[in-house]
């Protein structure tokens, strides 16, 4: 199932599967916001999405 994250900047960050979505937030957290997101922060923010 594919899962959301909705950044607290207004973007949705979307992804088929989790290792997308963990990929896919850290790169955002990273280029975004000089952040590092951990494995577990991007999958406790994601929601189910279609
Ligand atoms: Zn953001």
């Amino acid at each position: 199932m594919a899962k959301a994250v909705s950044c607290p900047c207004g973007e949705t960050i979307k992804a088929d599967t989790d290792d997308e979505l963990v990929r896919l937030v850290q790169a955002h957290g990273k280029a975004v916001h000089n952040q590092e997101v951990s494995r577990e922060d991007a999958l406790s923010m994601a929601q189910p999405a279609d």
